[in-house]
C-alpha cells in the first residue's frame, strides 16, 4: 500500500515535470528492451550469455584476436535482437516524441527498437546491430545481407571486396564512442530543462555521465528504472516499476 502511493506520488511529479518542460529529451538503456526480451549484452550472464564473459569476448582485441569466440558470442545476440519487437515503453517514447513532449531520444541500445517503435529522432551511444563494417575498405553492410550466410549457416561474415572479417558497427569494449553521436548528445544534455531517463542503472561511463552533465547545466531528472540508480538522490521523480509499465501510465497521463 505504502509502496504504491509513493509511485503515484512520484508519477505525478514525473507528469509536472514532462509537462512544463519546454525541452525535454530522454536517455534510454538495456532496461527498456528487456521487456522485449534482450538482455543487456554488456553484463548479461544468463541463458545464453552464461557461457561468456562479456568483458572478454566483447571487445575489439577479441574481433581481432579471438574472431571465433567473438561471433560465437555475438552470433545469438544479434539473432535475439533481430526478432524483437518494441514493448509498450518503446511505443510510449515513441508516442510523447511525436507529441512533441520529447525531442531527441539519446540510447545506449543497439538493438534500433526505438526505431521500430516509431521514434524519429534517436542519437545511438553504442551504435546498432543492424551494420557491418570493414575496418579495411572503409565500407559498410546491412546485417541483412548475412542473415542467412551468418545467422543461419554460421559462417562468419567477410567483407567482399577484401576478404576481412566484418566488425558489427556496435561500440565494443576498448573502443570510443562515436564522436558524432556523443557530441550531439552532450549538446542536447546541456541545453534541455529536462531528462527523461528510462531503463538504465546510470552505471556504464563514459554515457551515464551525460545525465549528470545535463543536471550540472540546470536540466531536471526524471528516473524510470526498476533498480536504485547513483542519481536518484538529485533526480525530481524516481519510478521504480517496470518500465513497459511505467512509461504508458505516464505518456498516457500526459497525452490524454
Ligand atoms: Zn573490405
Amino acid at each position: 500500500m505504502r509502496f504504491k502511493e509513493e509511485a503515484r506520488h512520484s508519477l505525478e511529479r514525473a507528469k509536472e515535470c514532462l509537462r512544463s518542460a519546454s525541452r525535454c529529451v530522454a536517455f534510454t538503456g538495456a532496461g527498456i528492451s528487456v521487456p522485449s526480451g534482450i538482455p543487456d549484452f554488456r553484463s548479461a550472464k544468463t541463458g545464453l550469455w552464461a557461457r561468456f564473459d562479456p568483458m572478454e569476448v566483447a571487445s575489439l582485441s577479441a574481433f581481432r584476436e579471438q574472431p571465433e569466440a567473438f561471433f560465437n558470442w555475438l552470433e545469438p545476440l544479434a539473432v535475439n535482437i533481430l526478432k524483437a519487437a518494441p514493448n509498450p515503453a518503446h511505443n510510449a517514447l515513441a508516442d510523447l516524441q511525436k507529441a512533441g513532449r520529447v525531442q531527441t531520444i539519446i540510447t545506449q541500445n543497439i538493438d534500433r527498437l526505438h526505431q521500430k517503435a516509431g521514434a524519429q529522432d534517436v542519437i545511438e551511444l553504442h551504435g546498432n546491430i543492424e551494420l557491418l563494417l570493414c575496418l579495411k575498405c572503409r565500407c559498410d553492410f546491412p546485417l541483412e545481407q548475412y542473415q542467412t550466410s551468418w545467422l543461419e549457416k554460421h559462417i562468419f561474415p567477410r567483407c567482399p571486396h577484401c576478404g576481412s572479417l566484418l566488425k558489427p558497427d556496435i561500440v565494443l569494449f576498448e573502443e570510443m564512442l562515436p564522436a558524432d553521436a556523443w557530441n550531439q548528445a552532450e549538446y542536447l544534455c546541456r541545453n534541455v530543462d529536462l531528462i527523461l531517463i528510462v531503463g538504465t542503472s546510470l552505471e556504464v561511463m563514459p554515457a551515464a555521465s551525460l545525465p549528470m552533465e545535463g543536471y550540472n547545466h540546470g536540466a531536471k531528472l526524471v528516473i524510470l528504472n526498476r533498480s536504485p540508480t547513483p542519481m536518484d538522490q538529485i533526480a525530481q521523480a524516481v519510478i521504480s516499476m517496470d518500465v513497459a509499465e511505467s512509461l504508458p501510465l505516464l505518456a498516457g497521463a500526459i497525452l490524454s
